[in-house]
C-alpha cells in the first residue's frame, strides 16, 4: 500500500508550522512531542502505521477554521480525526500533514424532543447520545459495534451502519444537519432540523464524504421513541446455507427485523469464549434476530420467524425472556471483533456487501481462498443488509501473512463486486479499499467523483491519499485513462 511521496519542504517547515499552529490554538492544543504523536499513528486498521507531523486539538469551529485557512495558506495537507476506529485507515496520518483531532467537540449542545433530533459536536460519541436521551424515552437508532467510542462526526465521515440500521437505516438516513468547514476556513451549514432543504443535497455528498471535503464541526441527528417492546431470536444452524435461506425467507415473507445478525463458527466460539453469553457450541452457523414494536406484534412476528427457521432445519432456538437476556444475545455479537482479537495475534476485518441471495456461494468460495491463501477466516455479519466482515486471521511477525491476508482481502471484495455487490457496506474505503475502486466504477465514475472533491478542495490537501486511486491533479482531471479497472503504467507512483 504506498502513501503519497512526503512533501519534504513542508516537513522542513515543521517547527515554524508548530510554532503557528500553536498561536491559533493556545494551550495544550498542538502535539509535536515524537512520543505523544505516537499515539496518533493509525486508526482500527493498525497494519498501517505513521506518526502524524503534527496534532492539533482544537476545541471550537473558529479553530477550525483558523488552522484550515492557515494550512490552506501554506500549502499544509489536513487528516481529520475522530476517535480513530476506523477500519479502513480513512484517519491514517501522512507523515507531511497535520492530523486535525475533534476529540475536544465533546458536547452535546441541544436536545430537541419536539423536533425529535439531537444537536451534538462531533467529538460525542455514538452511544453517548442515546446515553443523553434514553431517560426520556427515545435513542439514536444507527449503532456500530464501536458505539462505546466511535464519534459522531466519524459516523457521518463514514456514513456508519450497525445490526439496527436494516430497519432503521444508515447514519445517512438519520441525520439531518451539518456545520462543515472548508479547507479554505470557510463553515457551511447543511440540512437542519427541518427535513428538506432546497438545493443540491449536499448533506447526502457530505455523509461518507471520508474527511476529504470538509471537517466536521456540528452534526444535527434525528432521535426516534424506543420501542415499546423488543426480543431476540438466537438460532443456532448445522450450516451456514440454512442460516441464509432462513435470512432469505424472512425478508421475502415482508418481516423487516430491528437486527439480522450472522456468525460463523470460528466467530461463535471466539465471542463465547469472550464474553459467555451461552451461545450454542455445536452449530456452524448462528442467527440473531430481533423484532421491536408493540408487543403483540412482536409476539406475532416471533412466532412467523421461528416457523421460517423450523423451516430451514433450525438446530437451537431460544427467544429472549428479558432485556437482559436480550443484551447478552448481543454481548456476543457486539464483541466479536475484540473476541476474534483475543484467537489471533492480528486480524484484517473486510466490509463488503453483496445481495442476499449470493451469501451461500460467498461463503463457499471464501472458504476456498481460505485454503488457497493458508489463512484462517471468521465471519460476522449483517446478514440482513448482506453486509459482509470476514475477519481474516494473521500474525504480522511471519513473513509475508500480511501481505497474504491483504491479498485474501482483496478477493474477498473482487468476490463482492463480481456478484453484483459493493466494495463497501459502512466501513468506508480508506486507504483499504482505494486500489480496488477501479474494478467497480468506471473512468467516468471515478472522475466524476473526483471533480466533486475538487470542487470542495481544489488543492487536494484534505486527506489525500484515501478513497481515490489517483495520479492526477484536478486542473489536470480529464486525462487520465483508466481501462478495465486497470490503470495505464500500474508501477509509477500515483500521487
Ligand atoms: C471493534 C470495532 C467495531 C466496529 N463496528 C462497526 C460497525 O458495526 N459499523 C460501522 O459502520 N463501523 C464499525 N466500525 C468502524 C468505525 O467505528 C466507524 O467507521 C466509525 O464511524 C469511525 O468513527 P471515528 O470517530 O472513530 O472516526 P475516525 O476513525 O477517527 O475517522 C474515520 C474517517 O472519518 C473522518 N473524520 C472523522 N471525524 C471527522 C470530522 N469531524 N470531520 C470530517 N471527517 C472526519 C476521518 O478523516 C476518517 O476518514 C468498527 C470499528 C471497530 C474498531
Amino acid at each position: 500500500m504506498r502513501m503519497p511521496e512526503p512533501d519534504a519542504g513542508i516537513i522542513a517547515r515543521r517547527a515554524t508550522i508548530a510554532r503557528d499552529l500553536q498561536a491559533l490554538v493556545p494551550g495544550e492544543g498542538v502535539i509535536v512531542d515524537e512520543d505523544a504523536l505516537r499515539a496518533y499513528e493509525c486508526d482500527g486498521l493498525s497494519a498501517y502505521r505513521q506518526p502524524p507531523m503534527i496534532v492539533v486539538l482544537p476545541s471550537t469551529t473558529e479553530q477550525v477554521s483558523r488552522v484550515l485557512r492557515y494550512c490552506h495558506e501554506a500549502g499544509v495537507k489536513i487528516v481529520p480525526r475522530g476517535a480513530g476506529t476506523s477500519l479502513s485507515g480513512g484517519a491514517l496520518p501522512l507523515a507531511d500533514a497535520v492530523t486535525l483531532g475533534l476529540g475536544k467537540f465533546n458536547r452535546i449542545l441541544d436536545i430537541d424532543y419536539e423536533n425529535r433530533c439531537v444537536v451534538a459536536q462531533p467529538g460525542v460519541t455514538n452511544l453517548g447520545i442515546t446515553t443523553a436521551v434514553q431517560g426520556e424515552g427515545f435513542y439514536y437508532a444507527p449503532d456500530p459495534s464501536s458505539q462505546i467510542a466511535c464519534s459522531i462526526g466519524g459516523n457521518v465521515a463514514e456514513n456508519a451502519g450497525g445490526v439496527h440500521c436494516l430497519k432503521y437505516g444508515l447514519t445517512t438516513n438519520n441525520l439531518l444537519g451539518l456545520e462543515m468547514v472548508l479547507m479554505t476556513g470557510e463553515v457551511i451549514r447543511l440540512g437542519g432540523k427541518h427535513l428538506d432543504a432546497g438545493g443540491y443535497d449536499l448533506l447526502g455528498v457530505a455523509t461518507g464524504s471520508e474527511g476529504l471535503l470538509g471537517v466536521i464541526t456540528e452534526v444535527t441527528v434525528r432521535i426516534l421513541r424506543a420501542p415499546e417492546t423488543a426480543r431476540a431470536v438466537l438460532m443456532g444452524f448445522p450450516d451456514s446455507d440454512s442460516a441464509a435461506a432462513t435470512v432469505a425467507a424472512i425478508i421475502a415473507a415482508g418481516i423487516i427485523p430491528a437486527g439480522l445478525e450472522m456468525m460463523d463458527r470460528p466467530a461463535i466460539h471466539a465471542a463465547e469464549d469472550f464474553v459467555h453469553a451461552d451461545y450454542p457450541l455445536d452449530v456452524e452457523a448462528l442467527l440473531i434476530c430481533e423484532l421491536d414494536g408493540p408487543e403483540a406484534e412482536v409476539t406475532h412476528l416471533i412466532e412467523r420467524v421461528e416457523g421460517l427457521a423450523r423451516n430451514n432445519g433450525v438446530q437451537t432456538l431460544r427467544v429472549s425472556e428479558s432485556d437482559q437476556e436480550r443484551a447478552l444475545f448481543w454481548a456476543g455479537r457486539k464483541a466479536a471483533f475484540p473476541a476474534v482479537g483475543r484467537i489471533s495475534p492480528d486480524y484484517y476485518c473486510m466490509d463488503g456487501t453483496i445481495p442476499r441471495h449470493a451469501l451461500p456461494t460467498v461463503l463457499k468460495r471464501m472458504a476456498e481462498m481460505a485454503t488457497h491463501y493458508g489463512l484462517r477466516v471468521a465471519n460476522v455479519f449483517h446478514a440482513g443488509d448482506g453486509n459482509l466482515h470476514p475477519l481474516i486471521l494473521f500474525d504480522a511477525n511471519v513473513p509475508d501473512e500480511l501481505e497474504r491476508a491483504e491479498a485474501f482481502g482483496a478477493d474477498i471484495l473482487r468476490l463482492c463486486v463480481e456478484v453484483g455487490g459493493v466494495l463497501t457496506g459502512e466501513h468506508g474505503v480508506g486507504v483499504e479499499k482505494r486500489d480496488l475502486m477501479g474494478t467497480m466504477f468506471t473512468e467516468t465514475d471515478l472522475m466524476q467523483q473526483q471533480r466533486l472533491k475538487c470542487a470542495f478542495d481544489p488543492g487536494q490537501l484534505l486527506n489525500p491519499g484515501k478513497v481515490f486511486p489517483t495520479l492526477h491533479r484536478c486542473a489536470e482531471l480529464g486525462r487520465m485513462h483508466i481501462s478495465g479497472g486497470k490503470m495505464p503504467f500500474p508501477d509509477i507512483p500515483r500521487f
